[in-house]
């Protein structure tokens, strides 16, 4: 009863909200979170009338507070549940990470598993209307995988989008989340490759960072759409750490080119 009765609580809750999709990879150090605040900046900005949001659920590395600049927040709650923090008009987070910095929420952060924190995050998180939400999940396929596949069957899960860097290491435990996502029955979107190359920015020699970029390959040898490739910028990293704006800081960037298209193949 306790699960079904969850179900309805976020079905309820999220039914304002269009699209709902997973953030994945099978690997740490990818680039997932920074993907999930780029994809939301890219959709924010694209039309200031749709609202997006992000929820970080990597339980053992929050890290969306910092990249997207609104460390230190606090969540607030009301009659109508929890307030997510809002990074623009239209672009709000809610993170394990705001509820680690409050003193009050750590008996609520230690007492229950974590399924139960993502379960209060999906029915009690005042989204308000959304057109996006982006989920930033942990690496790999663990507990929280499951339990919002789970939580979100009813509510609807549009799909996940998987991140992945193009070496071989990392292709193998791609494969494994395309399994698991076939598994729990969760449409794949597609995969971005991260970090495929380096540009110079003095003798604008390109540089591939890692031996192989075989992701296009194995999105077409187990047909799952490829939905784009995105180089290094150092620039990008000391955005992340600074919670700087990268969209707004180099418009011009290849990278911001490539999330243009990714988001009009989602
Ligand atoms: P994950 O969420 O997969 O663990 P992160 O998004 O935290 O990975 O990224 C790991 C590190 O790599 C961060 O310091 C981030 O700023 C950096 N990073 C990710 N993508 C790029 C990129 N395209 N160019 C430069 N730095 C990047």
């Amino acid at each position: 009863k306790g699960t079904n009765s969850g179900m309805h609580e976020i079905q309820e809750r999220l039914k304002d909200v269009k699209h709902k999709i997973l953030v994945l990879s099978g690997k740490g150090g990818v680039g997932k979170s920074t993907l999930t605040c780029l994809l939301s900046r890219a959709f924010s900005l694209k039309n200031a009338e749709e609202h997006v949001a992000v929820l970080d659920i990597d339980i053992c590395g929050p890290s969306q507070p910092r990249i997207l600049g609104v460390l230190g927040e606090q969540v607030h709650q009301s009659g109508s549940g929890w307030s997510p923090v809002y990074v623009e008009d239209n672009l709000s987070v809610m993170s394990i990470g705001f509820l680690l910095s409050n003193p009050d929420d750590a008996i609520i952060w230690r007492g229950p598993k974590k399924n139960g924190i993502i379960k209060q995050f999906l029915s009690e998180v005042d989204w308000g209307k959304l057109n996006y939400l982006l989920i930033d999940t942990p690496p790999g396929t663990s507990d929280e995988h499951l339990s919002v596949t789970t939580y979100l069957a009813k509510a609807g899960l549009t799909g996940a989008i998987i991140i992945t860097t193009p070496e071989e290491v990392a292709l193998l435990d791609v494969r494994k989340e395309i399994d698991f996502c076939r598994k729990v029955n969760v449409k794949i979107l597609g995969v971005i490759e991260n970090m495929s190359l380096f540009v110079c920015p003095n003798c604008k020699t390109e540089s591939k960072i890692f031996s192989t970029s075989g992701v296009k390959q194995m999105c077409e040898d187990l047909k799952v759409p490829f939905l784009g490739s995105l180089p290094v910028d150092p620039l990008l990293a000391k955005c992340c750490d600074q919670g700087i704006d990268y969209l707004r800081e180099r418009s011009n960037s290849p990278i911001v080119k490539a999330l243009d298209k990714i988001i009009e193949g989602i």
